[in-house]
């Protein structure tokens, strides 16, 4: 697939990436074509014939930068100094759509190792706050070394089972908006092998599930929750669209799912009445990995969608 870059904000600009397209064999001449051709917004057919220096706007993505396959932006000095993160692009989706507003409260529940942290610290604009959690210690150094290097300062990082956050503590009593992108069986990663796949039974499936389902419960149990994004990098029902069914019964009318990203051209599977609302991605349908993202708000409030 393509090679995506998401501007963190700090200054990088598209003359970045221009002074970066004319590293190998750029003119003057070629500069100017680049300039207008970068910022052209591309369809999914143009971003499939991209090659050599160009790049474009991604399409839905309004911080996303799509480079031709092969590109590598690992010891670019951009990346190394943290300016941007790489990320796929159905991996920015969750924070895109929760888009926080400016200077608010946030939780990232399952949060190592904080590539979504990162590009919800650029939504606020390293305002606000990030209360954001895992589990597990070695990810969370990773994590810490990252939102460090890409000048995140609104944040704080605790290894704790999210299921053991009390949501009536009065710190969290200002949390408007929480990303929960928790532990998933990864069906939906390009690079998984067959074998791995083969390997994922139905009782791990069910448990990974009741996992889910348990942590999309205890998230709404936040009082001043309005908004969440859930998401997995699983392709399998069980662990999107019947776990928001079975969280939404449950929740009677307190939260519905907001029909997210109208124009994104994959939707949720149609299981239960209103799953067309969540998003799905996939390599064939957005060139990207496969991935489920829905979002919640509670009832009663309004909130911006993007469009
Ligand atoms: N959101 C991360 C990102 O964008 O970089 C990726 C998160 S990964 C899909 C899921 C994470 O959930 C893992 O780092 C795992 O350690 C963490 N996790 C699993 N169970 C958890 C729990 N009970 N509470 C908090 N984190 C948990």
């Amino acid at each position: 697939g393509c090679c995506l870059v998401m501007k963190l904000g700090r200054g990088v600009g598209w003359r970045d990436f221009c002074t970066w397209a004319l590293d190998v064999s750029g003119t003057e001449c070629d500069k100017a074509e680049l300039c207008s051709s970068s910022v052209c917004v591309g369809s999914v057919e143009e971003l499939k014939i991209l090659s050599g220096k160009k790049f474009l706007l991604d399409i839905h993505l309004p911080e996303l930068l799509v480079f031709p396959p092969q590109t590598d932006f690992h010891d670019n000095r951009l990346y190394t100094s943290g300016h941007i993160i790489l990320q796929d692009k159905a991996s920015c989706l969750p924070a895109f759509l929760l888009s926080p507003s400016a200077g608010s409260h946030v939780i990232d529940a399952c949060a190592a190792p904080g590539n979504k942290t990162s590009h919800l610290a650029a939504i606020l604009k390293n305002k606000g706050h990030i209360f954001a959690f895992d589990v597990d210690t070695k990810r969370l150094a990773t994590m810490n070394t990252m939102l460090m290097r890409a000048g995140v300062t609104s944040f704080k990082l605790a290894q704790q089972d999210f299921l053991t956050v009390d949501p009536q503590d009065p710190k969290y009593s200002k949390v408007k908006y929480i990303l929960l992108d928790p532990s998933c069986s990864g069906s939906g990663m390009v690079a998984r092998l067959p074998l791995e796949e083969a390997a994922l039974s139905a009782e791990r499936l069910q448990a990974l599930a009741g996992f889910q389902r348990r942590v999309l419960s205890h998230a709404l149990r936040f009082p001043a929750v309005q908004r969440l994004a859930y998401s997995t990098c699983s392709v399998h029902r069980e662990e999107n669209e019947d776990v928001v069914h079975a969280v939404l019964q449950e929740q009677g009318s307190a939260f519905r799912l907001v029909n997210a990203f109208p124009s994104w051209p994959c939707r949720g599977l149609a299981t239960f009445p209103g799953a067309e609302c969540c998003l799905r991605a996939s390599p064939a349908d957005t060139l990207t990995q496969g991935f489920f993202v829905a979002v919640l708000e509670r009832c009663g409030e309004e909130a911006a969608v993007p469009s």
